[in-house]
């Protein structure tokens, strides 16, 4: 799961998909019962089928083809360390639970990952406050969907400020010299600056202190 996903929206977005994360997992759910009772292949057939389900194991020579149920499935159990070996048969027990899990600490690894950057994941500011996987109230709360959106960025570090607009550079700039150009502090643009220090939005800053 790329840890960079933000939630617009606890319901449908514009692209179709849902990003509540509820909405997300039973999904998953979904697709994972789908795939276990269902074949999608040429090979795939009832007795086949029946086969997989009464034993819960797989059939030797089905395993060859990447594209095949088989295959897929037998990913899956590996990946939510349903099976051992192959030829096992595949613990069913507690899917869903293994299932959440497993993606809720994958989400937390890939946060807190910084990879051997010496500046550190680009999510250091947004696992400031994002401690957990989750839709976060202001999705509901915000309803401009363009303020969402500018909040969204903001909390994912994604806005056009310096620090990130530095990465893009060629060859990265360093961060310590991706400095405000709106103000003489010296300091480096980042969402920290321009919300509690950068003079530039001085006055924008005093009149929301006084709508909190
Ligand atoms: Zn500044």
């Amino acid at each position: 799961m790329n840890a960079a996903k933000t939630f617009h929206s606890s319901k449908k977005t514009d692209d179709g998909f849902s990003s509540d994360v509820d909405a997300v997992l039973d999904k998953w759910k979904t697709d994972y019962e789908k795939l276990f009772n269902s074949g999608d292949n040429g090979n795939f057939d009832n007795n086949h089928l029946g086969l997989v389900i009464y034993v819960k194991r797989f059939i030797p020579g089905r395993l060859e083809e990447k594209s095949s149920w088989d295959y897929r499935v037998l990913q899956l159990a590996r990946k939510y360390s349903r099976i051992q070996n192959v030829e096992d048969e595949i613990n069913m027990s507690n899917v869903w639970d293994s299932i959440q899990t497993f993606e809720k600490e994958s989400w937390y690894h890939e946060v807190w990952n910084d990879k051997n950057n010496v500046n550190g994941n680009k999510l250091r500011f947004y696992r400031l406050f994002k401690t957990c996987i989750g839709t976060e109230p202001y999705v509901k709360v915000v309803n401009n969907r363009c303020h969402r959106c500018i909040l969204s960025l903001f909390r994912a570090g994604s806005l056009q400020l310096k620090v990130e607009t530095g990465r893009y550079a060629r060859p990265p700039e360093p961060l310590q010299d991706r400095l405000c150009i709106f103000c003489d502090s010296g300091q480096i643009e980042d969402e920290k600056h321009i919300l509690f220090n950068c003079c530039f939005y001085s006055d924008i800053r005093h009149v929301l202190s006084f709508k909190c």
